[in-house]
């Protein structure tokens, strides 16, 4: 599953490229997608912005009509200059917003829906969202508190349920929690909230520092090697995630690894560094 700031990313440098730009073509393979386009058609409507909230990216087009999409585990945007060839193959292609200067092409995207401003405000996948770590405003008291709330829930499993806190993925969980030097299988309910707090500020430091300053190089997405160690070498570039066996970078135990949750995802960690539940 993409990560927040994968998104976040990828939001930023969709509306870098559309935002203002008046949509030249629409097409879609998706039906109900479709049939909104015949009835209010995209062509001739203004891109007015497109933001990201936790795994979802907004388009909002002009006269009302805003495109949510989730990339669950495979869906991609991407962009394109008119005519360039698709890094993709073209079946796997849903959704084609194209302005004079770009073409945004949606791959696999499993989720896509038309909304206006009336149905997003009730629509509950959104609304019931954890404060984003993304957002410059994040209310992370909130997010602490819903995360306490979680009780007997895994730090692990806690730190991945976007209903508590929005941006964290399967990569930054594990890395998150070797950083905070806690252990992923606490209960997340154990540990109080002055800890709480470190680890999502920790969690809000490294999804930062992996979305690049720059509003430029609008015509590619990002494809930077995701980073939490500060170490620019590609093997040296995360704590524990994906490193199962390989010796800790602290301490050079073996990294353990293992399934989480009713999703079974994999977490990366310490046994040695990562043996306090609670208290930093
Ligand atoms: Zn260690």
């Amino acid at each position: 599953m993409p990560e927040g700031d994968t998104i976040y990313r990828s939001a930023r440098t969709l509306r870098a490229a559309l935002q203002g730009r008046k949509v030249t073509h629409f097409r879609t393979e998706l039906a109900h997608l479709a049939r909104v386009d015949l009835d209010r058609p995209l062509t001739g409507r203004t891109v007015d912005d497109v933001e990201s909230r936790g795994k979802h990216i907004l388009m909002y087009f002009s006269g009302d009509l805003i495109l949510r999409t989730h990339m669950r585990m495979h869906g991609t945007w991407h962009l394109y200059r008119p005519g360039e060839r698709w890094k993709q193959p073209g079946r796997d292609m849903r959704i084609i917003v194209a302005t004079e200067a770009f073409e945004a092409v949606a791959f696999r995207v499993p989720v896509a829906e038309f909304r206006t401003a009336a149905t997003l405000a009730r629509d509950g996948v959104i609304q019931s969202l954890g404060p984003d770590l993304l957002d410059e405003d994040a209310d992370l008291d909130e997010a602490v508190t819903r995360l306490r709330a979680l009780g007997d829930v895994t730090v692990g499993d806690a730190l991945l349920n976007q209903r508590a806190v929005a941006g964290i993925g399967n990569v930054f969980k594990s890395e998150v929690c070797f950083a905070a030097r806690l252990s992923p299988l606490g209960a997340v309910g154990a540990l109080d909230e002055a800890t709480l707090r470190r680890v999502l500020e920790i969690a809000r430091q490294q999804l930062r520092a992996n979305v690049p300053d720059t509003r430029t190089a609008a015509s590619t997405m990002w494809k930077g090697q995701r980073r939490t160690t500060g170490r620019a070498h590609p093997e040296q570039a995360l704590w524990v995630y994906g490193r199962a066996g390989q010796p800790c970078r602290r301490c050079a135990t073996p990294i353990a690894l293992v399934k989480q949750g009713l999703d079974a995802r994999l977490t990366y960690y310490c046994p040695t560094c990562q043996v306090v539940a609670a208290g930093l």
